[in-house]
């Protein structure tokens, strides 16, 4: 099987991160990986967790980084994206800040539940103190509030809380993300299929096979994501991805360009 596009790609500027844009090039064309989607996380903007991102300042540098390897000719193809965090009133910055920026492709992530980074090891101990399904609960809801927005392109690592390993019964995780999922699929935005978790605590996928079969159900699109943090990360447990995604009864996955969605068979 040919390898597949890598869609979230992480660069050094965003402080967690290591490498820059033209070392991940590097390791793609090495995999010979056709297409790469650079999706930092978005700038900092109005005092929104700055440790874990770049400054509003160094953002033209991210540009310029990603647009030098657009001009050179031969693989892989590169994108221009950017991972932008829902947050209730992410609105006010991002409709502009979006709209003035040509991107490939807008991925959006949820990384906060009122102010807890629950995806931080440095706050994994405040799972110890909350109602696990609740907390879920209010993650999917800021999911469907994402989906409402109409900002994004697609979802990324869509059950995200599962990371250490605190997970509501399948029940309850069904019913919360029913709604999540009909919202995602009326916006018409596509979910990831994110490898980063195999290297996480959970050791799984994001999301599990049950999400990924009731997204099927409901002809949302897919496309594939290492969420590499250093570039010996890029394409990392895409076999795995595209067995669960079939597994799930997907036969085929999404490229972007401008914001479009198009449908390329899973091969194999
Ligand atoms: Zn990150
Ligand atoms: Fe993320
Ligand atoms: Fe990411
Ligand atoms: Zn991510």
């Amino acid at each position: 099987m040919n390898p597949l596009p890598d869609y979230h790609i992480h660069t050094v500027l965003c402080k967690h991160a290591v490498g820059e844009a033209a070392a991940y090039e590097a390791a793609a064309n090495r995999l010979r990986i056709p297409e790469m989607c650079f999706t930092d996380h978005v700038p900092s903007m109005g005092g929104y967790d700055p440790e874990h991102r770049m400054a509003l300042e160094a953002f033209s540098r991210y540009k310029e980084m990603v647009a030098a390897l657009q001009w050179c000719d031969g693989h892989p193809e590169v994108l221009f994206g950017i991972e932008a965090d829902y947050y209730e009133g992410c609105e006010d910055v991002l409709i502009k800040w979006l709209s003035v920026h040509e991107f490939d492709f807008v991925l959006g992530s949820v990384h906060f539940i009122n102010g807890w980074g629950f995806d931080n090891p440095d706050e994994r101990h405040v799972w110890d103190s909350v109602d696990v399904a609740a907390t879920w609960r209010a993650y999917f809801e800021a999911v469907s509030k994402l989906a409402a927005t109409g900002l994004f392109d697609a979802v990324g690592h869509l059950d995200l809380p599962k990371k250490f390993g605190y997970r509501p019964s399948a029940i309850a995780l069904k019913k919360m993300v029913r709604p999540a999922l009909d919202g995602i699929s009326e916006a018409r935005m596509g979910i990831e299929i994110n490898t980063a978790g195999l290297r996480k605590p959970v050791k799984e996928i994001y999301p599990s096979l049950e999400i990924l079969a009731m997204a099927q159900k409901r002809a949302i699109p897919i496309c594939f994501g290492s969420d590499a943090h250093s570039p010996a990360e890029i394409g990392a447990g895409f076999d795995l991805a595209v067995r669960l995604a079939k597994k799930a009864g997907y036969t085929d996955y999404f490229r972007i360009r401008k914001r479009k969605k198009r449908l390329f068979p899973l091969e194999g």
